[in-house]
């Protein structure tokens, strides 16, 4: 619905629905339609459908037209480019089932022309590993976070020794891999703490990838951390050291990080990176150009990093473009400059709303039929409410920007499906979609539980989703290699006898209180493609 209303308007919309219930006229040729998109596959099966795509057609076809420089087919195939203004008329005007249709066919092709061993577009992959949330105590302000607590607050935590190496233990016996290791910008830590924390775990853990420090929290070393040499800032003041400085004390501390033990860095902190977003939602953390400065030097040190975006707030859909626009352009330049790191993967996400000060803003109301503020904002348009209202994502439009995401970013291997947010049957439909990879097993989540709903998902469950959308599912590591093809009798979902006992745990936390309730592992059941149906005779 999020699309029609975008497309011809939600008054109209709904004028022309009122007008179908009188009228049942029958006389449009379907094949007319090409372009008219979820409104068509909408109104299949409606009596009056061919009356209201006619109508629905009339208004949308004389000023969308078709681009005469967007050739779509070249951009699957790999001869063309994405230019940010075309993938915005993409995400305005194609319609759900072509947005599938080319992301899958552009993300089977690099599956299938990676050169990653055992990689192939019918593979899609998945890891095992745990999110670990070292500190809650964070000297940023953002308005869409639910997570962070100040020194001091009753509920504030700094992980010990002990809890960090019992949660690696716990995720080691489930044959986990890596661990996500995020704060919390913690204006207090020194260096040494950080160090002492990766040489602990490399020595008691050697086989555990390290993936840990989002560019905000680095951001934030480098204005806290005393260290001989440099000068240190007051938290969030990262920015008043001269660039140069700045520039410096980055790369010591990214190899002292290294050295230690840390192997990759994560994108979390991406968000939105235009400024006039960014200051809106993200107070006393990283610049986006911070954020990217961040992960090029990490590239430069032969570190593999992700990139993320959190959408569906304030922003514009042409600053989602902006965002992929700018990670483009940083991995064109780690390519041509031969750096040793690169991006490997991009994964976005809405954002969740509840007890957070952004989710507080009203709701934009779509059936006003006038342009989202953010969108004018993003196009470089006055916008009087820009910031002050939230547009919030469905599944349709987080399956649109994907698809507009493998579209777009032609450099970077992997797209990550967000079933976390968005529910396991949505992370699903997402590899359909452009998504190859189905992230991590989850054991815990903290952060975007803390504002609304996610989920965690076992490693069979993940495996029967893949499997079940037609795909054969494969245990990655953290450069994408293929650690196991699940294509035997001793697959992960295959040998489940009981699936009574493979749970969909629902993560919620409120006020502090972690509240997890369990729904039926039938729940998830979504057979797109019915590839295995002994795979869904379960009770
Ligand atoms: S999102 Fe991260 S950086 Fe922002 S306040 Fe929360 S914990 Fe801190």
């Amino acid at each position: 619905m999020f699309w029609q209303q975008s497309y011809v308007g939600d008054a109209l919309l709904n004028d022309l629905l009122s007008e179908a219930a009188s009228s049942a006229e029958d006389s449009v040729d379907p094949d007319s339609l090409h372009g008219c998109g979820l409104i068509v596959q909408w109104a299949t099966g409606d009596p009056a459908c061919h009356w209201i795509h006619q109508k629905v057609f009339d208004v949308i076809s004389t000023p969308q037209a078709w681009p005469a420089d967007l050739d779509i087919d070249a951009v699957v195939a790999g001869r063309a480019r994405l230019s940010p203004e075309q993938a915005l008329w993409l995400y305005d005007h194609a319609s759900m089932h072509d947005l599938g249709r080319w992301s899958t066919a552009m993300a089977n092709r690099m599956l299938d022309e990676c050169g990653i061993p055992n990689v192939s577009s019918n593979i899609r992959s998945y890891v095992i590993d745990r999110n670990i949330n070292y500190t809650n105590v964070c000297s940023a302000n953002c308005t869409f976070c639910a997570f962070k607590r100040d020194l001091g607050d009753h509920d504030a935590y700094t992980l010990s020794t002990q809890q960090l190496h019992k949660k690696i233990q716990e995720l080691v016996d489930i044959g986990g891999t890596q661990i996500l290791l995020q704060g919390g910008m913690h204006p207090e830590l020194p260096i040494d703490f950080y160090e002492d924390m990766l040489r602990g775990i490399k020595a008691r853990f050697p086989q555990v990838h390290i993936h840990g420090f989002s560019p905000p929290e680095v951001v934030e070393f480098v204005a806290v951390f005393d260290l001989e040499g440099f000068p240190k800032t007051n938290p969030g003041k990262g920015h008043t050291l001269p660039a140069d400085v700045w520039h410096a004390k980055l790369r010591v501390i990214l190899k002292r990080l290294q050295a230690a033990g840390l192997d990759s860095l994560p994108g979390g902190g991406g968000e939105i990176f235009a400024p006039h977003v960014r200051k809106r939602i993200g107070l006393g953390k990283a610049t986006g150009d911070q954020w990217l400065a961040v992960m090029t030097a990490a590239h430069e040190l032969g570190m593999f990093t992700s990139a993320t975006m959190m959408f569906g707030h304030i922003e514009g859909v042409m600053d989602r473009i902006d965002h992929m626009h700018r990670i483009r352009q940083a991995q064109d330049h780690a390519i041509a400059s031969k750096l040793p790191g690169r991006y490997v993967s991009f994964i976005a996400w809405p954002f969740q709303r509840e007890n957070t000060p952004l989710g507080k803003l009203p709701e934009w109301d779509l059936s006003q039929d006038i342009p989202f503020p953010g969108d004018e904002l993003a196009l470089g348009r006055p916008a009087d409410m820009a910031g002050r209202r939230l547009r919030s994502s469905g599944a349709t439009d987080y399956l649109r920007t994907q698809a507009i995401s493998r579209l777009f970013l032609d450099n970077i291997h992997s797209i990550g499906s967000s079933w976390v947010t968005m529910g396991p049957k949505i992370g699903q439909l997402a590899l359909f979609y452009g998504a190859t990879d189905m992230g991590s097993v989850m054991m815990e989540e903290n952060v975007v539980s803390a504002a609304g709903t996610t989920y965690c998902l076992s490693e069979p469950v993940i495996c029967r989703l893949i499997r079940n959308a037609g795909f054969t599912p494969a245990q990655r590591d953290n450069r994408y290699h293929i650690i196991r093809i699940q294509d035997g009798a001793d697959s992960p979902d295959l040998k489940i006898q009981d699936w009574s006992t493979q749970r969909v745990k629902k993560l919620h936390q409120q006020s502090g209180e972690s509240q997890a309730a369990d729904e039926p592992v039938r729940g998830i059941e979504l057979n797109v493609l019915n590839a295995n149906p002994s795979a869904t005779d379960v009770p």
